[in-house]
């Protein structure tokens, strides 16, 4: 008999047979790509050389999208049609996004959707086109097809935006083997999980963004202690100051839109170029040739680059550790290769930064050593990368209280339960909704989603079990499913929340959590106790209209209803004390009325039943 053959776990099936993975960058304005090929990564160029790949789409009426550079060439005549840094709408509703340079469509909470002339394009799909060209680029190099591949995300990615990205790599065809965050694919890049326990620091001044974030090796797992930066800081910015300058200098009044472009085509050529000379010439065609010195550059950037700096302050503050905690320093992004950028970091941080690996392609990098892993091509390898989630996720309960079931800054992936009950007698629906922030109050928290639980059977309230799970996989993906526990009926949902998050709301967020702690522990209080205020008034109202006339006197159930209407009056007080006070003294004033009804209900459950019966139930006893 042929038996079924299982490999050891971890090792690949034919481990002299390599499989092929890659690593990609899905950048806001560049993208590239990267694989481990005879031990080493490397970027993967096109077939004219170049490594990066502009992340631009150009849609037209007719055909195939153009990717990269032919798209960019094509972005002034065909604005509207021609997609720039659509890593911006990633996971993004029309409501989250303020302005924007291109007409959009979808719905006022759905995805957002660019209205072309090749029809309406989701974000999804252009970053599909653009990891198509990658992937392709890969299979041409390798000659194979691809196994798996690692994307890379900003470490503030929310679920949304994570699993956009995801679908982007399934529709072009792609098996991911995770996602990976951006600092994290840096730090690996320069080996630094292979070092010893360690905080790093990795500042990431790219085309449109700037990102930092904190890391902490230990022992062989990197955990993201804290994020921070600027969604609308980067190098685009130091173009549009230069190509100010030299509207200033050519004394332009308002110059036209074609004439704009071209100052800001010059501006980027005769930035790069200071990063290696110390003065260039700044040329735009039909205009005399001007000269600008680093000097004057510099002088210009200065502010942008002080408020990367007090970012990157705020960050360590949030992590908690000094620049003296700092192991080391990575440097990421176009925009690193500025010098005074380069200075400043060091100066801040008071240590030279990693900058060996060239600042555009370090991401790539250490995605594509990571999928080597992942793709089983390094049994032996004990890499495991970590992330936390950077805020506490929960959910509901009675009185508009948020119970947290993951709390903030825990490693993923992790799963958690907790069981929650009914609170209605014969309630046979609960409804669940997700939260995600610090605050005590569901109002001062993010709303994810909701679904309900149907077909619990109809049981007294308190008696059902429902068991309420988190999972928050390796990618950050929340998943949450509840599940009655007597009957397994379940139901869950994948977060896909319709809006996203930006870092410094999530900053905003912490910080009214502290604020507000004091304040918030006293309307959490407050809202219990009105609640065990209300549930007694329930619970005995039903407990009276059953069994009110027959088990009490009627001076006994004229008391309890006066003691009754003065709680339910008392109810709305703001004082936590007296609330209680009433609350307990009429759940004394019930006592003995409970036990008649519990006394009732025994002597009514053995009327029915046979001598035989009886003896039944003392056997199993
Ligand atoms: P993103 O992460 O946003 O995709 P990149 O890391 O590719 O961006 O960085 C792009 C930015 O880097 C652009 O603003 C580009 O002008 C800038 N850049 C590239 N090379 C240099 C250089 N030599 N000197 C200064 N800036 C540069
Ligand atoms: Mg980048």
């Amino acid at each position: 008999m042929a038996l079924l053959q299982i490999s050891e776990p971890g090792q690949a099936a034919a481990p002299h047979e390599g499989k092929h993975a890659l690593g990609i960058d899905l950048g806001t304005t560049n993208s590239l790509v990267a694989s481990v090929r005879s031990g080493s990564a490397e970027t993967l160029p096109d077939a004219a050389g170049n490594m990066l790949l502009p992340s631009v789409v150009y849609y037209s009426a007719q055909g195939v999208p153009q990717v990269g550079n032919a798209a960019l060439t094509l972005a002034s005549e065909y604005p509207l049609d021609t997609l720039q840094s659509v890593k911006r709408f990633m996971g993004r509703s029309r409501n989250d996004v303020a302005g924007s340079e291109y007409q959009l469509g979808g719905g006022e909470e759905g995805q957002v959707r660019f209205l072309t002339s090749a029809g309406e394009i989701t974000p999804v799909e252009a970053s599909a086109a653009i990891l198509n060209v990658l992937a392709e680029r890969g299979r041409n190099t390798l000659g194979a097809d691809i196994d798996g591949v690692v994307i890379t995300v900003p470490a503030y990615f929310d679920d949304a935006q994570r699993q956009a990205t995801k679908d982007a790599a399934q529709l072009a065809g792609l098996k991911v083997l995770r996602l990976l965050n951006e600092p994290t694919a840096a730090a690996v890049a320069y080996g630094l999980d292979s070092g010893d326990d360690g905080v790093v620091a990795v500042y990431d001044l790219g085309g449109g963004t700037f990102d930092v974030s904190i890391l902490r090796l230990d022992r062989g797992v990197f955990e993201v202690l804290a994020t921070g930066g600027d969604s609308a800081l980067g190098g685009d910015d130091f173009d549009a100051l230069i190509a100010a300058w030299a509207q200033q200098e050519y004394s332009l009044q308002e110059p036209e839109p074609a004439q704009a472009r071209a100052l800001l085509t010059a501006a980027r050529a005769a930035k790069q170029a200071l990063s290696d000379v110390e003065q260039v010439n700044f040329t735009v065609p039909g205009l005399p040739e001007l000269t600008l010195t680093r000097e004057v550059l510099e002088g210009l950037v200065q502010p942008l680059v002080k408020r990367t700096i007090l970012a990157s302050k705020r960050a360590l503050r949030d992590a908690g550790v000094a620049t003296t905690d700092i192991d080391s320093v990575v440097l990421v992004g176009g925009s690193t290769r500025v010098p005074l950028v380069r200075a400043a970091v060091s100066e801040f941080f008071g240590r030279e930064p990693l900058a060996d690996i060239d600042p555009d392609t370090v991401v790539a990098v250490g995605a594509a050593l990571q999928a080597d892993v992942l793709v089983g091509n390094k049994p032996d390898s004990d890499m495991l990368l970590l992330d936390v989630i950077p805020l506490s996720l929960g959910l509901e309960t009675m009185g508009g209280l948020m119970e947290r079931v993951i709390e903030r800054n825990t490693t993923i992936p992790v799963a958690k339960a907790q069981e929650f009950t009914t609170y209605k007698d014969g309630q046979t629906a609960m409804s669940i909704h997700v939260l995600q922030g610090e605050r005590e109050m569901v109002e001062g928290c993010r709303s994810l989603a909701r679904f309900e639980l149907r077909d619990i059977p109809p049981m007294a309230a308190g008696a059902a079990r429902i068991r309420v799970t988190f999972q928050v996989d390796a990618d950050g993906l929340l998943n949450v499913s509840a599940r009655e526990e007597t009957t397994g009926v379940e139901t869950g949902i994948t977060i896909k929340p319709s809006y996203g998050l930006e870092e410094d709301e999530i900053a905003e967020m912490l910080r009214a959590s502290w604020e507000f702690a004091a304040e918030d522990m006293q309307s959490r209080q407050l809202a219990e106790q009105r609640l065990d205020a209300r549930q007694l008034l329930e619970n005995l109202q039903s407990a009276l209209d059953q069994d009110g006339a027959t088990l009490l006197e009627t001076a006994e159930r004229e008391a309890l209803l006066a003691q009754m209407a003065a709680l339910a009056a008392g109810q709305e007080l703001d004082d936590i004390q007296t609330l209680k006070m009433a609350t307990d003294s009429l759940a004394r004033a019930s006592e003995s009325f409970a036990a008649r009804r519990m006394d009732a209900s025994i002597k009514q459950a053995l009327t029915g039943l046979s001598v035989a019966q009886l003896d039944q139930l003392g056997e199993a006893d």
